[in-house]
Protein backbone atom coordinates (compact mmCIF):
# COMPACT_ATOMS: atom_id res chain seq x y z
CA UNK A 1 0.00 0.00 0.00
CA UNK A 2 0.83 3.63 -0.40
CA UNK A 3 0.99 5.28 2.89
CA UNK A 4 1.34 9.37 3.39
CA UNK A 5 1.95 10.23 6.99
CA UNK A 6 1.83 14.15 8.08
CA UNK A 7 4.64 14.80 10.97
CA UNK A 8 7.02 13.28 11.95
CA UNK A 9 7.53 12.94 15.42
CA UNK A 10 7.29 10.29 17.86
CA UNK A 11 3.83 9.05 16.48
CA UNK A 12 4.37 9.85 12.67
CA UNK A 13 7.86 8.46 12.58
CA UNK A 14 7.03 4.79 14.46
CA UNK A 15 3.88 4.79 12.31
CA UNK A 16 5.76 4.99 8.82
CA UNK A 17 8.77 2.89 9.93
CA UNK A 18 6.77 0.18 10.89
CA UNK A 19 4.19 -0.08 7.99
CA UNK A 20 7.03 0.44 5.82
CA UNK A 21 8.38 -2.97 7.55
CA UNK A 22 5.55 -4.64 6.27
CA UNK A 23 6.56 -3.93 2.76
CA UNK A 24 4.41 -0.81 2.34
CA UNK A 25 5.99 2.64 0.84
CA UNK A 26 5.72 5.19 3.10
CA UNK A 27 5.84 9.17 2.41
CA UNK A 28 7.22 10.84 5.42
CA UNK A 29 6.30 15.03 5.70
CA UNK A 30 7.05 17.11 7.94
CA UNK A 31 7.35 21.12 8.11
CA UNK A 32 10.52 21.32 9.40
CA UNK A 33 13.01 20.84 6.99
CA UNK A 34 15.84 20.03 10.15
CA UNK A 35 13.90 16.72 10.41
CA UNK A 36 13.66 15.92 7.23
CA UNK A 37 17.52 16.74 6.75
CA UNK A 38 18.14 14.48 9.69
CA UNK A 39 16.05 11.43 8.51
CA UNK A 40 17.68 11.95 5.13
CA UNK A 41 21.23 11.55 6.80
CA UNK A 42 20.07 7.95 7.85
CA UNK A 43 19.80 9.33 11.63
CA UNK A 44 16.91 10.02 13.66
CA UNK A 45 16.19 12.98 15.91
CA UNK A 46 14.24 11.36 18.62
CA UNK A 47 15.21 8.77 21.25
CA UNK A 48 13.73 5.67 21.01
CA UNK A 49 14.72 2.48 21.34
CA UNK A 50 15.05 0.00 17.89
CA UNK A 51 13.62 2.75 16.00
CA UNK A 52 16.87 3.86 13.97
CA UNK A 53 17.47 0.86 12.49
CA UNK A 54 14.11 0.09 11.74
CA UNK A 55 13.86 3.31 9.95
CA UNK A 56 17.87 3.46 7.98
CA UNK A 57 16.74 -0.27 6.71
CA UNK A 58 13.54 0.56 5.50
CA UNK A 59 14.94 4.01 3.54
CA UNK A 60 17.66 2.16 2.50
CA UNK A 61 15.31 -0.49 0.74
CA UNK A 62 13.39 2.61 -0.48
CA UNK A 63 9.92 1.80 1.06
CA UNK A 64 10.39 5.16 3.31
CA UNK A 65 10.65 8.63 1.79
CA UNK A 66 11.44 11.53 3.67
CA UNK A 67 9.97 15.31 2.21
CA UNK A 68 8.93 18.59 3.53
CA UNK A 69 6.29 18.68 0.00
CA UNK A 70 3.01 17.48 0.98
CA UNK A 71 2.37 17.44 -2.50
CA UNK A 72 5.19 14.46 -2.92
CA UNK A 73 4.02 12.65 -0.21
CA UNK A 74 -0.09 13.12 -1.33
CA UNK A 75 0.63 11.99 -5.00
CA UNK A 76 0.37 8.34 -4.44
CA UNK A 77 -0.73 7.56 -1.14
CA UNK A 78 -3.94 6.14 -0.87
CA UNK A 79 -3.96 6.28 3.16
CA UNK A 80 -3.03 9.95 4.81
CA UNK A 81 -2.25 10.16 8.36
CA UNK A 82 -2.63 12.82 10.50
CA UNK A 83 0.29 12.54 12.94
CA UNK A 84 1.28 16.31 14.15
CA UNK A 85 1.07 17.58 17.17
CA UNK A 86 -1.93 18.66 19.43
CA UNK A 87 -0.61 20.25 22.47
CA UNK A 88 -2.82 22.02 25.25
CA UNK A 89 -4.16 25.51 24.99
CA UNK A 90 -4.00 27.96 27.79
CA UNK A 91 -7.85 26.87 28.84
CA UNK A 92 -6.71 23.09 28.91
CA UNK A 93 -8.73 22.29 25.84
CA UNK A 94 -6.82 20.76 22.89
CA UNK A 95 -4.99 23.23 20.10
CA UNK A 96 -6.03 22.08 16.94
CA UNK A 97 -4.58 24.48 14.79
CA UNK A 98 -2.09 21.85 13.40
CA UNK A 99 -4.08 19.66 12.54
CA UNK A 100 -6.96 22.15 10.81
CA UNK A 101 -3.73 23.40 9.31
CA UNK A 102 -2.78 19.94 7.77
CA UNK A 103 -6.55 19.38 6.85
CA UNK A 104 -6.41 22.84 4.60
CA UNK A 105 -3.40 21.46 2.80
CA UNK A 106 -4.49 18.14 1.88
CA UNK A 107 -8.03 19.73 0.57
CA UNK A 108 -5.83 22.34 -1.30
CA UNK A 109 -3.35 19.45 -2.86
CA UNK A 110 -5.09 16.09 -3.24
CA UNK A 111 -5.91 15.04 -7.20
CA UNK A 112 -7.74 11.81 -6.40
CA UNK A 113 -9.20 9.85 -3.65
CA UNK A 114 -8.02 9.46 -0.18
CA UNK A 115 -8.81 8.21 3.29
CA UNK A 116 -7.73 10.99 5.60
CA UNK A 117 -6.91 9.14 9.11
CA UNK A 118 -6.48 11.51 12.26
CA UNK A 119 -3.82 9.07 14.09
CA UNK A 120 -3.21 12.43 16.57
CA UNK A 121 -5.05 12.72 19.79
CA UNK A 122 -8.13 15.04 19.06
CA UNK A 123 -11.07 15.75 20.64
CA UNK A 124 -14.69 13.97 19.78
CA UNK A 125 -15.95 15.58 16.54
CA UNK A 126 -12.62 16.40 15.14
CA UNK A 127 -12.75 14.25 11.90
CA UNK A 128 -16.14 15.72 10.90
CA UNK A 129 -14.08 18.98 11.48
CA UNK A 130 -11.87 17.78 9.09
CA UNK A 131 -14.04 16.30 6.77
CA UNK A 132 -15.47 20.04 6.16
CA UNK A 133 -12.05 21.60 5.84
CA UNK A 134 -11.05 19.33 2.79
CA UNK A 135 -14.12 19.63 1.56
CA UNK A 136 -14.46 23.53 1.39
CA UNK A 137 -10.61 23.56 0.00
CA UNK A 138 -11.93 21.17 -2.74
CA UNK A 139 -15.11 23.18 -3.72
CA UNK A 140 -12.82 25.84 -3.80
CA UNK A 141 -10.76 24.57 -6.54
CA UNK A 142 -13.95 23.12 -8.13
CA UNK A 143 -13.42 19.64 -7.46
CA UNK A 144 -15.40 17.12 -6.42
CA UNK A 145 -13.10 14.16 -5.18
CA UNK A 146 -14.66 11.33 -2.96
CA UNK A 147 -12.62 10.90 0.39
CA UNK A 148 -13.23 9.74 3.87
CA UNK A 149 -12.05 11.02 7.19
CA UNK A 150 -11.27 8.19 9.77
CA UNK A 151 -9.86 8.25 13.76
CA UNK A 152 -7.16 5.67 14.08
CA UNK A 153 -5.76 6.93 17.77
CA UNK A 154 -2.37 5.32 18.85
CA UNK A 155 -2.02 3.79 21.73
CA UNK A 156 1.60 3.19 21.62
CA UNK A 157 4.09 4.47 24.65
CA UNK A 158 7.50 6.17 24.00
CA UNK A 159 10.10 3.72 25.16
CA UNK A 160 8.26 0.64 23.69
CA UNK A 161 6.85 2.24 20.68
CA UNK A 162 8.22 -0.02 17.90
CA UNK A 163 7.05 -3.29 20.00
CA UNK A 164 3.72 -1.63 20.76
CA UNK A 165 2.94 -0.41 17.04
CA UNK A 166 4.28 -4.00 16.23
CA UNK A 167 2.30 -6.21 18.49
CA UNK A 168 -0.75 -3.62 19.74
CA UNK A 169 -3.05 -4.61 22.29
CA UNK A 170 -5.52 -3.31 20.04
CA UNK A 171 -6.57 -1.01 16.65
CA UNK A 172 -9.10 0.60 17.15
CA UNK A 173 -10.34 2.86 13.78
CA UNK A 174 -13.51 4.77 13.93
CA UNK A 175 -15.25 5.59 10.29
CA UNK A 176 -18.76 4.74 9.40
CA UNK A 177 -18.20 3.22 5.73
CA UNK A 178 -17.91 -0.57 5.57
CA UNK A 179 -15.40 0.31 2.22
CA UNK A 180 -13.06 1.94 4.83
CA UNK A 181 -13.01 -0.67 6.85
CA UNK A 182 -12.29 -3.27 4.76
CA UNK A 183 -8.89 -1.45 3.43
CA UNK A 184 -8.06 -0.88 7.29
CA UNK A 185 -8.15 -4.94 7.53
CA UNK A 186 -6.00 -5.16 4.97
CA UNK A 187 -3.48 -2.61 6.40
CA UNK A 188 -3.41 -3.86 9.84
CA UNK A 189 -3.63 -7.14 9.22
CA UNK A 190 0.16 -8.28 9.93
CA UNK A 191 -0.13 -6.40 12.90
CA UNK A 192 -3.19 -7.92 14.27
CA UNK A 193 -3.39 -10.84 12.84
CA UNK A 194 -6.27 -12.51 15.22
CA UNK A 195 -9.79 -10.55 14.30
CA UNK A 196 -10.24 -9.07 17.88
CA UNK A 197 -7.23 -6.68 17.78
CA UNK A 198 -8.66 -4.63 14.69
CA UNK A 199 -12.07 -2.78 17.07
CA UNK A 200 -14.23 -0.91 14.06
CA UNK A 201 -16.44 1.74 15.54
CA UNK A 202 -18.23 5.15 14.97
CA UNK A 203 -15.59 8.06 14.62
CA UNK A 204 -16.86 9.72 17.58
CA UNK A 205 -16.19 7.02 19.97
CA UNK A 206 -13.13 6.19 18.71
CA UNK A 207 -12.06 9.83 19.69
CA UNK A 208 -13.31 9.31 22.71
CA UNK A 209 -11.88 5.82 23.22
CA UNK A 210 -8.13 7.13 22.76
CA UNK A 211 -9.06 9.88 25.99
CA UNK A 212 -10.52 7.45 28.16
CA UNK A 213 -8.23 5.21 27.78
CA UNK A 214 -5.19 7.72 28.84
CA UNK A 215 -7.65 9.41 31.38
CA UNK A 216 -8.32 5.86 33.03
CA UNK A 217 -4.71 5.23 33.09
CA UNK A 218 -3.47 8.81 34.71
CA UNK A 219 -6.74 7.87 37.23
CA UNK A 220 -4.37 4.65 38.30
CA UNK A 221 -1.70 6.85 38.89
CA UNK A 222 -2.96 9.15 40.85
CA UNK A 223 -4.91 6.86 43.12
CA UNK A 224 -1.86 5.05 44.50
CA UNK A 225 -0.10 8.48 44.45
CA UNK A 226 -2.76 9.33 46.96
CA UNK A 227 -3.27 6.32 48.58
CA UNK A 228 0.75 7.01 49.11
CA UNK A 229 0.43 10.20 50.45
CA UNK A 230 -1.73 8.53 52.83
CA UNK A 231 0.02 5.41 53.72
CA UNK A 232 2.74 8.03 54.81
CA UNK A 233 0.61 9.46 57.58
CA UNK A 234 -0.73 6.73 58.87
CA UNK A 235 2.63 4.41 58.76
CA UNK A 236 1.63 2.21 56.17
CA UNK A 237 4.24 1.05 53.61
CA UNK A 238 2.51 1.54 50.11
CA UNK A 239 4.62 -1.14 48.13
CA UNK A 240 3.05 -3.69 50.37
CA UNK A 241 -0.72 -2.01 49.92
CA UNK A 242 0.20 -2.31 45.76
CA UNK A 243 1.06 -6.27 45.97
CA UNK A 244 -1.78 -6.57 48.54
CA UNK A 245 -4.75 -4.78 45.94
CA UNK A 246 -2.95 -5.82 42.92
CA UNK A 247 -3.03 -9.59 43.25
CA UNK A 248 -6.77 -9.05 43.35
CA UNK A 249 -7.14 -9.42 39.35
CA UNK A 250 -10.47 -7.07 39.40
CA UNK A 251 -7.60 -4.18 40.01
CA UNK A 252 -4.22 -6.27 38.86
CA UNK A 253 -0.60 -4.93 39.58
CA UNK A 254 0.16 -2.97 36.26
CA UNK A 255 -0.01 1.23 36.53
CA UNK A 256 -0.05 1.40 40.20
CA UNK A 257 3.39 2.26 41.23
CA UNK A 258 3.55 5.26 42.88
CA UNK A 259 5.84 8.26 42.42
CA UNK A 260 6.76 11.74 41.14
CA UNK A 261 3.20 12.22 39.25
CA UNK A 262 2.44 11.60 35.74
CA UNK A 263 4.07 13.72 32.57
CA UNK A 264 4.89 13.25 28.77
CA UNK A 265 3.23 14.66 25.80
CA UNK A 266 -0.21 12.73 26.43
CA UNK A 267 -1.32 12.26 30.05
CA UNK A 268 -1.46 15.90 31.19
CA UNK A 269 -2.86 17.24 28.40
CA UNK A 270 -4.91 14.55 27.30
CA UNK A 271 -6.70 14.91 30.64
CA UNK A 272 -6.93 18.42 30.78
CA UNK A 273 -8.84 18.56 27.35
CA UNK A 274 -11.37 16.12 28.19
CA UNK A 275 -12.36 18.43 31.23
CA UNK A 276 -12.52 20.21 28.35
CA UNK A 277 -14.72 18.88 26.24
CA UNK A 278 -17.12 17.72 29.38
CA UNK A 279 -17.81 20.81 30.18
CA UNK A 280 -18.89 22.31 27.36
CA UNK A 281 -21.43 19.67 26.48
CA UNK A 282 -22.48 19.97 30.46
CA UNK A 283 -21.02 17.25 32.05
CA UNK A 284 -19.42 17.35 35.57
CA UNK A 285 -16.27 15.91 35.09
CA UNK A 286 -15.48 15.41 38.88
CA UNK A 287 -13.20 12.54 38.97
CA UNK A 288 -10.95 13.52 36.03
CA UNK A 289 -10.38 16.97 37.36
CA UNK A 290 -9.55 15.17 40.73
CA UNK A 291 -7.33 13.42 39.08
CA UNK A 292 -5.77 16.39 37.29
CA UNK A 293 -5.70 18.34 40.77
CA UNK A 294 -3.88 15.11 42.16
CA UNK A 295 -1.36 14.98 39.92
CA UNK A 296 -0.45 18.64 40.07
CA UNK A 297 0.09 18.30 43.77
CA UNK A 298 2.39 14.88 43.26
CA UNK A 299 4.54 16.51 40.92
CA UNK A 300 5.38 18.88 43.90
CA UNK A 301 6.24 15.89 46.71
CA UNK A 302 9.68 15.20 45.73
CA UNK A 303 10.56 19.11 45.95
CA UNK A 304 8.09 19.77 48.97
CA UNK A 305 10.24 17.07 50.61
CA UNK A 306 13.22 18.56 49.56
CA UNK A 307 12.33 22.14 50.73
CA UNK A 308 11.20 20.35 54.36
CA UNK A 309 14.24 18.50 54.80
CA UNK A 310 16.97 21.63 54.55
CA UNK A 311 14.21 24.07 56.54
CA UNK A 312 16.14 23.42 59.88
CA UNK A 313 19.85 23.88 58.06
CA UNK A 314 18.73 27.81 56.99
CA UNK A 315 16.83 26.53 53.56
CA UNK A 316 18.00 25.36 50.50
CA UNK A 317 19.22 28.55 49.06
CA UNK A 318 23.41 28.24 47.95
CA UNK A 319 22.66 24.55 48.64
CA UNK A 320 23.06 22.13 45.36
CA UNK A 321 21.00 18.89 44.51
CA UNK A 322 21.74 16.23 42.32
CA UNK A 323 19.12 15.11 39.91
CA UNK A 324 19.36 11.91 38.30
CA UNK A 325 17.13 11.29 35.59
CA UNK A 326 14.73 14.51 33.29
CA UNK A 327 13.17 12.89 30.87
CA UNK A 328 9.69 12.34 31.86
CA UNK A 329 9.84 8.17 32.32
CA UNK A 330 12.26 6.18 31.18
CA UNK A 331 13.78 4.77 27.73
CA UNK A 332 12.82 8.54 26.18
CA UNK A 333 14.14 11.57 25.35
CA UNK A 334 10.84 13.20 26.02
CA UNK A 335 10.54 16.15 28.56
CA UNK A 336 7.41 17.33 27.65
CA UNK A 337 5.75 18.03 31.33
CA UNK A 338 8.45 15.79 33.04
CA UNK A 339 8.02 16.17 36.78
CA UNK A 340 11.83 16.77 36.75
CA UNK A 341 11.16 19.93 35.11
CA UNK A 342 8.71 21.26 37.89
CA UNK A 343 10.74 20.16 40.77
CA UNK A 344 13.61 22.02 39.08
CA UNK A 345 11.36 24.73 38.75
CA UNK A 346 10.41 25.18 42.37
CA UNK A 347 13.74 24.55 43.96
CA UNK A 348 15.80 27.24 41.56
CA UNK A 349 12.95 29.35 42.78
CA UNK A 350 14.04 29.44 46.46
CA UNK A 351 17.50 29.69 45.50
CA UNK A 352 18.87 26.24 45.11
CA UNK A 353 21.47 25.09 42.33
CA UNK A 354 21.07 22.33 40.70
CA UNK A 355 23.20 19.50 38.86
CA UNK A 356 21.43 17.34 36.71
CA UNK A 357 21.75 13.86 34.68
CA UNK A 358 19.85 12.03 32.53
CA UNK A 359 21.52 9.37 30.32
CA UNK A 360 19.89 10.41 26.81
CA UNK A 361 17.53 13.47 27.73
CA UNK A 362 20.88 15.69 28.38
CA UNK A 363 20.35 16.70 24.91
CA UNK A 364 17.01 18.54 25.34
CA UNK A 365 17.18 19.41 28.77
CA UNK A 366 20.80 21.60 27.77
CA UNK A 367 17.88 23.47 25.36
CA UNK A 368 15.07 23.36 27.67
CA UNK A 369 17.17 24.81 30.91
CA UNK A 370 19.71 27.05 28.59
CA UNK A 371 18.04 30.39 30.78
CA UNK A 372 18.35 28.71 34.46
CA UNK A 373 21.58 29.90 35.49
CA UNK A 374 21.03 28.26 38.67
CA UNK A 375 20.97 24.68 36.93
CA UNK A 376 24.06 22.65 35.44
CA UNK A 377 23.76 19.57 33.28
CA UNK A 378 26.61 17.01 33.62
CA UNK A 379 27.32 13.82 31.64
CA UNK A 380 28.35 11.12 34.47
CA UNK A 381 25.92 10.07 36.87
CA UNK A 382 28.49 9.86 39.19
CA UNK A 383 30.21 13.03 38.86
CA UNK A 384 27.42 15.02 39.29
CA UNK A 385 27.28 13.89 42.88
CA UNK A 386 30.17 15.93 43.86
CA UNK A 387 29.89 18.69 46.04
CA UNK A 388 26.03 17.83 46.43
CA UNK A 389 24.09 18.15 49.22
CA UNK A 390 21.72 15.26 48.34
CA UNK A 391 20.68 13.71 45.63
CA UNK A 392 17.10 13.17 44.38
CA UNK A 393 16.20 9.89 41.79
CA UNK A 394 13.24 11.44 39.40
CA UNK A 395 12.78 8.97 36.32
CA UNK A 396 13.24 5.56 36.31
CA UNK A 397 15.99 4.72 34.31
CA UNK A 398 17.52 1.28 34.80
CA UNK A 399 20.95 2.45 35.69
CA UNK A 400 19.97 3.80 38.81
CA UNK A 401 18.27 0.28 39.72
CA UNK A 402 21.33 -0.99 41.53
CA UNK A 403 23.96 2.01 41.83
CA UNK A 404 26.99 2.05 43.70
CA UNK A 405 26.11 3.27 46.91
CA UNK A 406 30.00 3.46 48.71
CA UNK A 407 30.10 6.06 45.62
CA UNK A 408 27.30 7.75 46.36
CA UNK A 409 28.22 8.38 50.30
CA UNK A 410 31.83 9.24 48.90
CA UNK A 411 30.82 12.22 46.21
CA UNK A 412 27.80 13.62 48.13
CA UNK A 413 28.48 16.43 51.07
CA UNK A 414 26.10 14.07 52.96
CA UNK A 415 24.27 11.25 52.48
CA UNK A 416 20.90 11.93 51.87
CA UNK A 417 18.89 10.80 48.80
CA UNK A 418 15.45 11.72 47.97
CA UNK A 419 13.80 8.57 45.64
CA UNK A 420 10.83 9.63 43.90
CA UNK A 421 10.44 6.60 42.05
CA UNK A 422 10.82 4.11 45.09
CA UNK A 423 13.85 2.03 43.66
CA UNK A 424 15.42 1.47 46.91
CA UNK A 425 15.34 -0.59 49.98
CA UNK A 426 14.79 1.75 53.12
CA UNK A 427 16.16 -0.63 55.79
CA UNK A 428 19.13 -1.10 53.37
CA UNK A 429 19.85 1.91 53.26
CA UNK A 430 18.78 2.81 56.70
CA UNK A 431 21.66 0.60 58.15
CA UNK A 432 24.48 1.88 55.69
CA UNK A 433 24.30 5.11 57.01
CA UNK A 434 21.44 6.84 54.55
CA UNK A 435 19.20 9.48 55.01
CA UNK A 436 16.49 8.10 52.76
CA UNK A 437 12.80 9.78 51.11
CA UNK A 438 10.60 7.92 48.92
CA UNK A 439 7.10 7.71 48.46
CA UNK A 440 4.62 6.25 50.37
CA UNK A 441 6.75 4.92 52.54
CA UNK A 442 8.46 6.49 56.39
CA UNK A 443 12.00 8.31 56.25
CA UNK A 444 14.84 6.56 57.30
CA UNK A 445 17.73 8.29 58.76
P1 LIG B 1 5.66 15.46 17.93
O1 LIG B 1 5.62 16.83 18.43
O2 LIG B 1 6.77 14.54 18.31
O3 LIG B 1 5.62 15.47 16.32
C1 LIG B 1 4.77 16.27 15.56
C2 LIG B 1 5.46 16.58 14.24
O4 LIG B 1 4.51 17.22 13.37
C3 LIG B 1 6.63 17.58 14.37
O5 LIG B 1 7.81 16.99 13.82
C4 LIG B 1 6.17 18.82 13.57
O6 LIG B 1 7.24 19.47 12.91
C5 LIG B 1 5.20 18.19 12.59
N1 LIG B 1 4.22 19.11 11.99
C6 LIG B 1 3.52 20.13 12.57
N2 LIG B 1 2.73 20.73 11.65
C7 LIG B 1 2.92 20.10 10.47
C8 LIG B 1 2.39 20.24 9.15
N3 LIG B 1 1.48 21.19 8.87
N4 LIG B 1 2.81 19.41 8.19
C9 LIG B 1 3.74 18.47 8.46
N5 LIG B 1 4.29 18.28 9.68
C10 LIG B 1 3.88 19.07 10.68
O7 LIG B 1 4.25 14.81 18.31
P2 LIG B 1 3.96 13.30 18.82
O8 LIG B 1 4.45 13.12 20.21
O9 LIG B 1 4.35 12.34 17.77
O10 LIG B 1 2.35 13.38 18.92
C11 LIG B 1 1.55 13.47 17.75
C12 LIG B 1 0.12 13.17 18.16
O11 LIG B 1 0.00 11.81 18.60
C13 LIG B 1 -0.42 14.04 19.31
O12 LIG B 1 -1.77 14.27 19.08
C14 LIG B 1 -0.25 13.13 20.52
O13 LIG B 1 -1.17 13.44 21.54
C15 LIG B 1 -0.56 11.78 19.92
N6 LIG B 1 0.08 10.66 20.62
C16 LIG B 1 1.35 10.78 21.08
C17 LIG B 1 1.95 9.69 21.72
C18 LIG B 1 3.36 9.80 22.25
O14 LIG B 1 3.73 8.95 23.05
N7 LIG B 1 4.14 10.80 21.87
C19 LIG B 1 1.25 8.48 21.87
C20 LIG B 1 -0.05 8.41 21.36
C21 LIG B 1 -0.63 9.50 20.73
Amino acid sequence: MNICIVGTGYVGLVSAACFAEMGNHVWCVDVNPDVIKTLKEGKIHIFEPGLEDLVKRNYEDQRLFFTTSLKDGLDKARFVFITVGTPCSSDGSCDLRFVENVAREIGQTMTDSKIIVDKSTVPVGTADKVRSIVKAELEKRGLDLEFDVASNPEFLKEGDAVSDFMKPDRVVVGTEKKETCKEFETLYAPYARSREKLIFMGTRSAEMTKYAANCMLATKISFINEMASICELVGANVREVRLGIGSDHRIGYYFIYPGVGYGGSCFPKDVKALINTAKEVGARPELIEAVDSVNNRQKKMLSRKILDYFEPQGGVRGKTLAIWGLAFKANTDDMRESSALSIISELTEAGMKIKAFDPVAHIKAEEILRDNDLVEIVHNQYEVLEGANAVAVVTDWNQFRNPDFDKIKEALLAPVIFDGRNLYDPSYLGSNGFAYFSVGRRPVG
